[in-house]
């Protein structure tokens, strides 16, 4: 499909054309920015850096009603997750939606989750180009991404001044793209090479990296090194890290009596870093403390499930290392893996 621009006097045009699906957007909230549902084009917000809690929310959200139950009723009221509608996830970076491409493999594995997957085939994600990466912490290009990275995006936009590039890269970018045809111009012959010149600057601008070689294959060989010690001495065990990382996915499922004899099954974001989450009835915790916990955390993301799923767990968002209160810096815990002997 040919590369079309959105004049940027034409942006609230095409949101708004856009609010026939659920749209969803970076919007201001207090001090930071966060992705959600928005009626009023006025809402967006795309002069952002990055959001502080990842879109993973759309299709994963925090907590969620799997299905309703009443005493002496045998049938379950099962939550409908069409009843939520199309949706379009428009403006995220390339790191977050990358990180929904990575998350679709575990979800999509050894159980199917309805839930997840229909809401994942009923979102369209519209990416916008880091032209300036977000923040000094970013290290997309370690993980096999970058600014103006298309993995897992249906349609990618990219900020030239005064209007988009607009790239539909999917069947769903597509028929996006069909939707906004009223709002779009073609766009002129030199304006890819320009984009990519724009990706190559932004690219050189990373001022963070890792090289993963070899650590997935390492990291089980350091299971009793002092190293775990050291890099989780100052964990509060507050879960930030997880909770806002874009591809971390562990949740609990608890059942809810609201009144009596009527309640839910809910499921909820949990974290391995609680000290809860793997406290057994019997009271035996296999990850008492906080070295075990944060070698899991690492391990899990960069042995175990490439492991499973050739893919590293991390997009290098740099989330973990800009909102952990204390400081702990996942690139420098990986530097300590690289040069432990
Ligand atoms: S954000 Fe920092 S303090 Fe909180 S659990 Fe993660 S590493 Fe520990
Ligand atoms: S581990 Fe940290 S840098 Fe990697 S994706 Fe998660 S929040 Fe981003």
């Amino acid at each position: 499909m040919a590369v079309k621009k959105l004049n940027k006097d034409k942006e609230k045009e095409a949101l708004q054309e856009l609010t026939k699906f659920r749209l969803i957007a970076p919007a201001k909230s207090d001090e930071v920015v966060i992705f959600k549902q928005i009626t009023d084009p006025g809402e967006a917000f795309l002069e952002y850096g990055n959001s502080t809690v990842p879109p993973k929310k759309v299709v994963f959200p925090q907590t969620e009603t799997l299905f309703r139950f009443q005493r002496g009723n045998p049938e379950l009221r099962e939550k409908n997750v069409e009843e939520e509608g199309t949706t379009v996830i428009f403006g995220l970076r390339p790191c977050d939606a990358r990180a929904m491409s990575i998350v679709d493999r575990l979800f999509s594995w050894d159980y199917e989750d309805p839930y997840y997957l229909k809401r994942r085939e009923l979102t369209t994600l519209v990416g916008l180009a880091c032209v300036e990466p977000p923040s000094i912490n970013c290290f997309c290009t370690s993980l096999g991404g970058s600014p103006f990275g298309t993995e897992g995006l249906d349609m990618l936009l990219a900020d030239m001044g005064d209007h988009y590039l607009v790239r539909a890269l999917t069947e769903k970018g597509e028929k996006l793209q069909e939707t906004l045809s009223a709002h779009l111009e073609d766009a002129p012959a030199e304006e890819e090479k320009k984009a990519e010149e724009m990706a190559a600057r932004a690219e050189g601008k990373i001022a963070r990296s890792i090289n993963t070689e070899g650590i997935p294959e390492k990291l089980p060989t350091l299971w009793e090194h002092e190293l775990w010690k050291k890099v989780s001495a100052a964990c509060l065990g507050c879960g930030i890290c997880t909770y806002l990382c874009p591809t971390c996915h562990c949740f609990d499922i608890q059942d809810e009596v609201e009144e009596m004899g009527e309640g839910r099954r809910a499921r909820m974001w949990d974290s391995c870093m609680f000290s809860e989450y793997t406290l057994h009835a019997s009271g035996h915790n296999p990850r008492p403390t906080r070295r075990e916990r944060t070698r899991n955390r690492i391990s899990h993301k960069y042995s175990y499930y490439p492991k499973r799923f050739e893919v590293i767990a991390c997009v290098g968002c740099g989330r973990c290392i800009n909102l952990c209160p204390v400081n702990i810096d996942i690139l420098e815990i990986l530097e300590q893996v690289v040069d432990a002997s």
